[in-house]
């Protein structure tokens, strides 16, 4: 490079970091307007796959949820919990086990030292079936792939089925709750455990010790 060149490229840089110190290139208006909106810089694969996903219209469900549920928690979780499908409380927040089965949730994660920021919760359906019924095969069958991509993402140490429906979709079988309880499965390469749902231990109480045994098994093998 000729020495006149070079003069004149080390004066604009020179001008450039006397106006702007050492952001050279950067769009420093972009990055704050995002950051008074409070919006990611860059999403996360998870985010941004929830924004691909949000307004899904694969199943008939979508006619009559009032939010979509995607999932919440830690995107790097070791532990990841599967329920059924949004309630009417999830269907109304848009956040997977809020209400009363959620609260019981939350306690059982506490007896183990965690809370719902440390691990990653989603269901096996994103939109609430009508009065609560069970999932039919078809809402399933579009369904899962979301959850499935979401497990590829995540990649937890370990999968945890919390009632029959999460458990038989996810091993894909038919075996009821009582033979799928109390063994390690494999999802994929992901271990997965199956324990009962919480509302089922709120309808049975006498549930909860052989939950609790199970919630203390989950903890012990992640770490
Ligand atoms: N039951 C579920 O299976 N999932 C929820 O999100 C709430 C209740």
């Amino acid at each position: 490079m000729d020495p006149h060149s070079r003069e004149k490229i080390e004066g604009f840089f020179q001008w450039y970091s006397d106006l702007y110190g050492n952001s050279y290139f950067v769009d420093r208006e972009k990055i704050d307007r995002k950051r008074t909106r409070n919006e990611p810089i860059h999403p996360s694969p998870l985010e941004q796959f929830k924004e691909e996903i949000e307004n899904c219209t694969r199943c008939p469900l979508h006619k009559t949820r009032t939010n979509f549920v995607f999932g919440v928690g830690n995107e790097r979780a070791a532990i990841l919990f599967v329920g059924e499908a949004p309630g009417k409380y999830e269907d109304l927040q848009g956040e997977p086990f809020v209400g009363q089965a959620g609260q019981l949730l939350d306690k059982m994660l506490d007896h183990i030292h965690l809370n719902r920021s440390d691990v990653y919760i989603a269901n096996i359906l994103k939109s609430r079936p009508p009065n609560n019924r069970d999932p039919l095969p078809a809402e399933v069958e579009q369904c899962i792939p979301h959850l499935h991509r979401q497990i590829e993402i995540i990649k937890p140490k370990l999968l945890v089925a919390l009632g029959r429906i999460a458990a038989q979709n996810l091993l894909e079988t038919d075996q009821p709750l009582s033979r799928l309880r109390g063994k390690i499965w494999n999802y994929k390469e992901t271990p997965l455990v199956v324990t009962y749902h919480p509302a089922a231990i709120l309808r049975d109480t006498s549930l909860q010790v052989v939950a609790l045994e199970d919630f203390r098994f989950i903890s012990k093998h992640v770490k």
